[in-house]
């Protein structure tokens, strides 16, 4: 595998990678901050960063002003650990047991939606003699992990009796705040309130409060609350078709590859596994060295278009595991030629529609085989 390289014209890098502009990274997190004002904002860099490169993003946005880290996985949190970065870091994902320890010795922080592994963190914690830094789940009608709004008291009362957990957050997930109608995200909002009530009827303190993705810094400011979790926006996409553009952000990944075989074909020639298209004249067709095993998905064969020399070519037959081949008709391009897959006027949400999915999947599917270049 070759390494992450900050010099776009390094001609060892393999001619497919992908190239992301911090710069650019830099201004969506500038418009995301200015969107909120003097809420604290928690960069999502889960799934390496959504595709784009989970060390170099993460470090970019601590330095442009992210308060806090967001990720999915333990192992995730892992990685940014050993990269150096001290900054505080959310592990969103359920946990299990086993885990607990691992979390504490390297000092990230923990979602929990149970009375039971409330009780075990606090136990691992005086173990270890530290405390342990939470921030509670609350399901207020995503049914992904959290405890139920309505039976959330437990929960946070229990948290008051571990004297080895400092509960520094409590936070909910929206799982209808990109539609255009905000009815459900809204009473999920008020459901969140209701529990975070709690502790100004106690005279408690209020841990961080946090409910909103990106949909939700676009659409619902009353939900910004104390900290944002912008994921997909950060990365210059917005969450739908559907959703308020409120802010502008800009796509700072371009994916690219090169021209590495060209031929004409005649007449009745068919192209690729399964023979699903043929040609009906003469064509000069180009190969390009990217496949379903770089994240190209194959339900992108005879769908998705590729720019070559400015111009939009149609990608023709089945996507392989490590090539595909594109119709250039009569137009030109020679070996070498760079082959722009995602990027310009080819968007995320374009390959998305062809795919029938979303931005975020195929971003997030480009996978470790593509090496990431940073501009700066
Ligand atoms: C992924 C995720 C986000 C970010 O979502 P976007 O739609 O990308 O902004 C925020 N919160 C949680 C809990 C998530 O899992």
């Amino acid at each position: 595998m070759m390494p992450d390289t900050l010099c776009p014209d390094d001609d060892t890098v393999r001619p497919t990678h992908v190239v992301v502009d911090l710069a650019q990274l830099a201004a969506n997190m500038t418009a995301v901050r200015q969107q909120v004002g003097e809420t604290k904002v928690m960069a999502i860099v889960k799934a390496n960063a959504y595709g784009h490169g989970l060390i170099r993003v993460a470090t970019h946005l601590l330095a442009k002003g992210a308060d806090y880290l967001g990720v999915a996985l333990y192992e995730e949190g892992i990685l940014l650990r050993q990269a150096g970065i001290t900054a505080p870091i959310l592990v969103m994902g359920g946990i299990v047991s086993e885990q607990i320890p691992l979390f504490l010795k390297h000092d990230l922080t923990i979602t929990t939606s149970s009375v039971d592994k409330l009780h075990l963190i606090d136990q691992a914690a005086a173990t270890l003699g530290v405390t342990a830094r939470v921030h509670l789940k609350i399901d207020t009608g995503m049914e992904r992990i959290g405890i139920h709004y309505y039976s959330a008291d437990r929960l946070l009362e229990a948290s008051l009796h571990c004297p080895q957990i400092m509960v520094e957050g409590i936070y909910s997930h929206f799982a209808n705040a990109d539609s255009a109608d905000l009815g459900h995200a809204r009473l999920q909002l008020q459901r969140f309130l209701d529990v975070c009530s709690f502790y100004e009827k106690r005279g408690l303190p209020m841990p961080l409060r946090h409910i909103a993705n990106s949909a939700a810094i676009l659409q619902l400011p009353e939900s910004h609350l104390d900290l944002v979790r912008p994921g997909i926006m950060l990365y210059g996409y917005y969450p739908s078709a559907d959703c308020l553009r409120s802010v502008v952000v800009k796509p700072a990944l371009t994916w690219k590859s090169r021209v590495v075989y060209f031929k004409v074909l005649h007449s009745n020639t068919p192209v690729s596994y399964g023979s699903t298209w043929q040609t009906d004249h003469a064509v000069r067709l180009v190969t390009v060295p990217v496949g379903y095993g770089d994240g190209y998905f194959r339900i992108l064969s005879n769908k998705a278009e590729v720019i070559i020399r400015g111009q939009r070519h149609p990608v023709v037959g089945r996507v392989c595991m490590d090539q595909l081949m594109v119709n250039l008709e009569w137009g030109t391009a020679y070996n070498g030629d760079e082959v722009i897959l995602l990027g310009d006027s080819l968007s995320a949400d374009a390959l998305a529609a062809w795919a029938g999915t979303i931005s975020y999947e195929i971003l997030t599917h480009i996978n470790s085989r593509v090496p990431r270049v940073y501009l700066c």
